[in-house]
């Protein structure tokens, strides 16, 4: 067991002999966990092999799910790609810092580790102050997955780190919760036209608009079906997912929310009159059409609005997490559209289910 250290810091004016401290475990090899707009990050220096290949011990992540490596200057980008796409630039320039992971050919410069032995390397300059103080006073690139157990929901708050990772790694800088609460956007440039590996926090719409071409969408990165590993590594696992058992009901018409309520509310009720211990994730619209399921048990937590799908993206793994915290053995989660920041919150939702996905 290691002893980790936690730095608090201010999210917008980090003390800098926090980020000193950090820096420097870093430069040792060590791996420090760091706050992002999107997700709590584990770095390690890019460029240190052996400490990469300790994130994926300490995460117990499979060593064929590459990193996604996180610059604070554009030139990091020149050194880490052997050529730059122009939809590269283009998209750098409108959104960094910012939640888009960009997949470009690899340099040699990078450890096979960090790209899982893959041509080509993710990317992203994050939109945090925390972030681009410790890569600027490291002076080089960090590699960071998401800083939980492999397997389970992202952390947005450092207590989240502590729990999955506590004892495990050197340290963590603890800004308080992160703002989007779903990770970042990954577009493959690689291929034309881009292909989607990921929806995230950056919503796919604002990329076709600056690139003026459709971006390809796979059934994988709708959270539809489980990834073939050579086209996204890493999206083939059950993931983000509580231990409880869940499922997801979807309707092609939102509009119309009594009747994926009557949905939900019949599944639950099932299952809480089997005894098992019931939770309902649905969203402020939908709260009053559980009470006859409250009256029986049924636990009731809401995402958010439907209004405003930012608020649900932000509260969604944190939901998730307090489901296992609670007890709670079976989960019925209502969908929603699949529209902006709705693609990135389908996909986390059916993938927590392990695709287990009901439609009405
Ligand atoms: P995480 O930060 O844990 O959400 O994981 C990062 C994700 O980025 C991985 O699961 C991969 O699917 C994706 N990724 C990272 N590097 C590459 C790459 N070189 N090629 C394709 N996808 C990548
Ligand atoms: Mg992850």
């Amino acid at each position: 067991m290691l002893k980790t250290r936690v730095w608090r810091v201010d999210a917008a004016r980090p003390d800098p002999s926090a980020i000193r401290e950090a820096a420097e475990v870093l430069r040792g090899g060590g791996l420090v966990a760091f706050p992002t707009e999107t997700v709590y990050g584990l770095g390690a220096d890019a460029y240190n092999a052996s400490a990469v290949r300790r994130i994926f011990e300490v995460k117990g992540r499979p060593p064929d799910n590459p990193l996604i490596v996180h610059i604070s200057r554009l030139e990091q980008l020149e050194e880490l790609a052997s050529s730059l796409p122009p939809a590269a630039e283009e998209l750098a320039r409108a959104f960094w810092p910012g939640p888009l992971t960009i997949v470009v050919p690899r340099s040699p410069r990078v450890p096979d580790e960090v790209t899982a032995s893959l041509p080509k390397v993710a990317v992203r300059m994050p939109a945090h102050k925390v972030a681009l103080a410790l890569i600027e006073e490291l002076g080089s690139p960090i590699a960071a997955p998401s800083a939980n157990l492999s397997g389970r929901p992202s952390p947005t708050s450092a207590e989240h780190v502590l729990r999955d990772l506590g004892g495990r790694v050197e340290g963590i800088l603890d800004a308080g919760d992160t703002l989007y609460g779903v990770e970042s956007t990954i577009v493959d440039l690689t291929s034309e036209p881009p292909v989607l590996l990921r929806p995230g926090a950056l919503p796919l719409e604002r990329i076709e608009h600056v690139l003026g071409v459709k971006v390809s969408v796979p059934e994988f990165a709708r959270g539809l079906r489980e990834a073939e590993v050579a086209l996204a590594p890493g999206m083939r696992y059950r993931h983000y997912a509580p231990r409880a058992a869940m499922v997801v009901v979807e309707s092609s018409d939102y509009g119309d929310l009594a009747r994926v309520a009557r949905t939900v509310a019949r599944l639950a009720l099932e299952e809480v009159r089997r005894g098992r211990r019931v939770c309902v994730l649905c969203t402020d619209e939908t709260l009053g059409y559980y009470s006859e399921a409250a009256a029986e048990g049924v636990g009731l937590k809401s995402l958010g609005t439907r209004e405003d799908p930012f608020t649900i993206a932000r509260n969604l793994f944190r939901r998730l997490r307090e489901v296992d915290d609670e007890g709670y053995e079976f989960v019925v989660a209502e969908g929603v559209e699949e529209r902006g920041l709705g693609l990135a919150i389908m996909n986390r939702l059916r993938k927590a289910s392990g695709f287990n996905i009901i439609r009405v």
